[in-house]
Order: structure tokens, then C-alpha cells, then sequence
């Protein structure tokens, strides 16, 4: 039988502000803020609210600041990938209303600001940052081992899910890429997540029973912003570890040099490159795993991803990838810069292809291409109307995450200090107030219910309370 298992998806966002005194008549005067300053100002409610720049919010999911002023969202641990397709694009609301409630606070300064918030990888300065997916595997099985195996689905899924890049080369000519992390990837397995970037890192902190738990940590992918490349990123990954789960021998295939092999992936929109050492192109590894997988769809989600695999592969194998450009992120942007080109007359070194490229990232709503070309009808949503809105406020309900969001909403509601991590509940001002729930897929849990009580109808045991503000910023707060 294969195992149920939460999953949950990281996200940094790339900030980029501008600001000119309101009602200011040129396209002149517009300042560039640092994107430290940019962040502290974006981040200005939650240290009103949190007093840090870190809050779990009631949808169960964690918002916070990371190292390099990225913002970052951490989805909830999911169980279902509507669940974590849906987390995941609340993550880009709740950042678009921190924008629209920083848009406000300067228009109050007398100041107008212009604030992209980008769901990409890569700056202008080279920099990468990451999207991390996050898997409870087993801790029996052999991590290097499961990495290694994994390696040439890891090399070549860009082919699926891909965000699409167009690199300037040094003499501004621009090429398009698969994906924005291929060149920022270097060994399979390595406990770094900076300069020589791992594919899948090995930090262990399972956030769960480390006895029989292990968290994959899977930094190798690029950021998705549609519904179905998000669907099929982690959906195709789900298999790919099913697939080693159930113990197939028949992958266990070496790729030679993984670092150089996966950069000319991304730069070969064919899937003709060789990827193994026996010669096998991304295209045959890909359709490899895909039949290795067939067997172990065992619901409408994973047939759903199954289906929108091979599509996928069908179209690259055609040289037609205007096919699904109404699904996948790198097919999407590529119909995008390739309309533009022709429609303005624009050379490969055209500084407005990359604008263009940037844009795509953007996830304020109106403003974003790909959110302007969902809106349009040029791109499909898998989500139904409402539900990435309804996962702004809503936890999962059938992880732990449900817990975490009662926990949170009653100490909010009744003002009780408190913290939460993945794992432990507390209220500080309660004697014994803390709960532990190691199972990440447990729902209902007697204890939970009973501190909750407490919090509800016992008197508050000492005085310090971390939980300062009266409303605390929370998404549905900003209307
Ligand atoms: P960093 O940002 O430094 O990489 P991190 O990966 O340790 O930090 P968070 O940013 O807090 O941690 O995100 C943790 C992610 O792991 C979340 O998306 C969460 O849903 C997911 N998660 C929580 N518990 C588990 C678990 N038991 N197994 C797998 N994933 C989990
Ligand atoms: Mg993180
Ligand atoms: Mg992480």
C-alpha cells in the first residue's frame, strides 16, 4: 500500500519597489528602495502585529522574512495536492495585500509606489532563491541512495515544469531557457543551500517522529505559477518517489556530471539532449518514469497528473509546445515572448524581452502577466473560482495544519500569548500549555481540544503576554 504523506511547498518572493511624490506629472523621479528597506516596509504590519518578522497565519502556513530580505510563504503540510495548490497561491494573495496595505501607508507619506512582488527565481543581479518542496518520506530508506536514483527525473522534470527563462548572454542577445534554477544547481545531495546548490538538501529536520521520519527537502525547482505546472511539479514528484518506494530497479540509471547535464537540459526545448550514461535522451527518461508510474495512480488527482504528463512529452516530442501553453508555466511565457517578438518587430537583444519575462512573475493581481493571462482565458485554472481565496483563512483539514489553525484562531479571538511551530502548540500564559503533535496527519487530537478550552475559559496565569496587538495583522484583516 502506498503511504499517505503531507507535503508542503516554500516560496521566496522577489521584492522590487519604487517610489515618486504622489501626483508627479513626468515618468521622471522614481527611486528605487533597497530591497531591505522594500522588505521592512512590506513586512511593517506583521512586526506591528507579531513583534518579528515571522507569523503563522490562520490558514496554518507561516509567513516570515528570510536572510536577503526574500520574503517567504511555507505553505501548511498538505495531503492532497488541491490542498497544496490551493496554499500555495494564497501565499501569493496574502503577499499582494501586504503590497496593497504598504501601497496605502505611502500614499500617506504623499508618496506613490510602484511594488512588483515576483514568484521567480532569479534576480538581476544573478542571485537565485528558491522554491522548496517538501515531502515526509521514510526514514529507512537510504537517503543518497533514494538521491541518486532519483537524479535523472530531477535533471530532466524542467521538461514538465519548468518556469521558462530568458538569459541574456554577454552580448545582451537573449536565448530561452526551461528553467531559472538549472544554472543555479550543482551536486545531487549536499547539506548546502547557497553557494554550491544541492538538488535535494540533505538538512534533517523530518518535523515529525525522526524516528521514522525523514522531510525531503527538493530545491532544484523553479517557482510555478499555474495551477496545473504546480499540480504536475509536485504531482509527477509524488510518483517519482512512489516509483522508489515500491522498489523498481529498472531506473537506477547513472547521469554523469549532473551539474553540466541538467543546464543543457534547460537549453534545449526538444528533450533530444543525452542525459544518462548509456546515452538516453531527457525525452526517454522522462517517458521512463512515466510508465514506471502508471501502475501506481491510485486517484483522480495523480490520473489527472498522469494525463498532463504525457501531454506534455507528446508536445515537446511535436515541437509543439503552443500546445499546452495553456497549462504549463515555461510553454506559457514562451507563447508569450514569442507573440511579443513578432508583433513588435523586437531582436533577440531587445531589452524588453526580459521586461516581458519579468512581468510574467509578478503576482499583483492586474498587474502579473501570467495572472493578466489567466484572467484573459489565454491560460486554464485547475482550481475552481474562490478556492485560493478561501486558502487564505482556511487550513487544510486533513493534516495537523487544521489544529495549528484552531489553536491559532482562538488565541487570537481571546487574546492569549502563544506560539506555534510545525510540531508544538503553546499558550504562555496557561501552566502546561503546550501540546505536541508529532503526526503531521492527525486531525483530532483530544489534547489540542482540551487547551483550547482552557484558553477559552481559564484566566490568564501570568502577566507577560508576547501577543501585543489588539487585532493582529492577519490577511482577512486588510479587506
Ligand atoms: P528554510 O526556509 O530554511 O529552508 P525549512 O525548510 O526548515 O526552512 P519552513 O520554511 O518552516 O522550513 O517550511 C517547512 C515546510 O515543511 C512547510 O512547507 C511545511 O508544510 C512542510 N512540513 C511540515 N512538516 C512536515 C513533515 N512532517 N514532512 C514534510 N513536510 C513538512
Ligand atoms: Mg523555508
Ligand atoms: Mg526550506
Amino acid at each position: 500500500m502506498t503511504m499517505r504523506r503531507v507535503r508542503g511547498l516554500e516560496t521566496e518572493y522577489g521584492l522590487q519597489v519604487r517610489v515618486r511624490p504622489l501626483g508627479a506629472a513626468t515618468p521622471a523621479g522614481w527611486r528605487r528602495l533597497s530591497s531591505d528597506e522594500a522588505a521592512q516596509r512590506l513586512f511593517a504590519p506583521v512586526v506591528e502585529a507579531h513583534a518579528a518578522t515571522n507569523a503563522w497565519l490562520r490558514n496554518g502556513g507561516r509567513l516570515y522574512l528570510d536572510v536577503g530580505s526574500h520574503p517567504e510563504y511555507a505553505t501548511a503540510e498538505c495531503s492532497t495536492l488541491a490542498e497544496l495548490v490551493a496554499q500555495d497561491r494564497a501565499g501569493d494573495l496574502v503577499l499582494a495585500q501586504l503590497a496593497h496595505r504598504a501601497q496605502q501607508a505611502w500614499a500617506q507619506e504623499g508618496l506613490e509606489p510602484r511594488i512588483s512582488i515576483f514568484k521567480n527565481n532569479v534576480d538581476s543581479h544573478a542571485n537565485s532563491y528558491g522554491s522548496h518542496e517538501n515531502f515526509q518520506v521514510s526514514r529507512k530508506a537510504d537517503l543518497a541512495g533514494t538521491v541518486q536514483a532519483l537524479t535523472p527525473f530531477l535533471v530532466t522534470r524542467q521538461l514538465l515544469c519548468g518556469a521558462g527563462h530568458w538569459q541574456r548572454d554577454r552580448r545582451g542577445r537573449g536565448h530561452f531557457l526551461l528553467s531559472q534554477r538549472a544554472e543555479h544547481m550543482w551536486d545531487p545531495l549536499s547539506a548546502a543551500t547557497t553557494r554550491s546548490r544541492p538538488m535535494v538538501n540533505t538538512r534533517d529536520e523530518p518535523h515529525a517522529d525522526a524516528e521514522r521520519f525523514r522531510r525531503l527537502h527538493v530545491i532544484v525547482g523553479d517557482s510555478t505559477l499555474l495551477d496545473h505546472t504546480t499540480l504536475l511539479r509536485v504531482g509527477s514528484m509524488e510518483l517519482a518517489l512512489r516509483i522508489l518506494e515500491a522498489g523498481s530497479p529498472c531506473l537506477s540509471r547513472g547521469v554523469p556530471e549532473p551539474g553540466l547535464v541538467i543546464r543543457r537540459v534547460a537549453a534545449d526545448l526538444t528533450g533530444r539532449t543525452a542525459v544518462t550514461e548509456d546515452g538516453a535522451t531527457a525525452l526517454q527518461v522522462q517517458w521512463e518514469w512515466w510508465r514506471a508510474a502508471e501502475a501506481l495512480v491510485d486517484d483522480e488527482e495523480l490520473r489527472t497528473v498522469h494525463e498532463l504528463w504525457a501531454q506534455v512529452l507528446i508536445a515537446v516530442e511535436d515541437g509543439a509546445p503552443g500546445r499546452i501553453a495553456d497549462r504549463i508555466d515555461w510553454a506559457a511565457k514562451h507563447r508569450l515572448l514569442r507573440a511579443q517578438r513578432e508583433r513588435h518587430d523586437m531582436a533577440s537583444d531587445d531589452p524588453r524581452l526580459a521586461q516581458l519575462a519579468l512581468a510574467w512573475h509578478d503576482v499583483i493581481p492586474g498587474q502579473g502577466l501570467a495572472r493578466l493571462a489567466e484572467q484573459r482565458g489565454q491560460v486554464r485554472r485547475w482550481l475552481a473560482p474562490g478556492v485560493d481565496e478561501r486558502a487564505v483563512e482556511e487550513a487544510p483539514p486533513t493534516t495537523r495544519a487544521a489544529l495549528r489553525a484552531s489553536f491559532i484562531t482562538a488565541a487570537q479571538q481571546h487574546r492569549r500569548g502563544h506560539t506555534v511551530d510545525w510540531m508544538t502548540l503553546s499558550c504562555h500564559d496557561l501552566a502546561e500549555g503546550q501540546v505536541r503533535v508529532e503526526d503531521p496527519l492527525s486531525t483530532h487530537d483530544e489534547r489540542v481540544g482540551e487547551l483550547i478550552r482552557r484558553m477559552v475559559t481559564e484566566p490568564r496565569q501570568t502577566s507577560s503576554s508576547s501577543f501585543r496587538a489588539a487585532n493582529p495583522w492577519t490577511p482577512s484583516t486588510l479587506g
